[in-house]
């Protein structure tokens, strides 16, 4: 059985095609450029994960939303379910840098955190 995968790890994008014996082995390896191309299909034949990046709603913030992202990468299964856990949190400013959001996302292990400061809107501040 053959199996294709597009490389993600790098901007160049190979195009990979795997071998795969009746047991799921891979037997052959064909159009990476570099070992990370397999060390990619590897993952995504045992363990598929991405990051997740979206934004949280700020209460009382200069600004109305916060970008937020997995701290790493989380199985590719969950991202939906965690993005949608995500739409329904809300945040207060101040917001700060690397703030945890959400702690132990899913029970993946993975906190979610804040992509940047956010201030409380100047009419709020102190
Ligand atoms: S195989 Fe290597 S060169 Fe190709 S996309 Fe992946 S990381 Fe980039």
């Amino acid at each position: 059985m053959t199996k294709k995968f597009i490389c993600i790890r790098c901007p160049k994008g190979c195009e990979i095609t795997t071998t795969l014996d009746g047991s799921g082995v891979i037997t052959e390896i064909t159009g990476n450029n570099c070992k990370l191309g397999i060390d990619y299909v590897k993952a995504e034949l045992s363990d598929p994960r991405r990051t997740l990046t979206t934004t949280v709603e700020v209460i009382e913030g200069e600004l109305p939303l916060c970008p937020v992202w997995t701290e790493s990468p989380i199985p590719k299964d969950k991202i939906k379910e965690l993005a949608d856990a995500l739409r329904a949190i809300k945040i207060t400013a101040p917001v700060k840098i690397n703030q945890i959001v959400l702690e132990n996302a899913l029970g993946t292990g993975v906190n979610v955190v804040a992509e940047r400061e956010i201030n409380k809107h100047s009419t709020l501040a102190d």
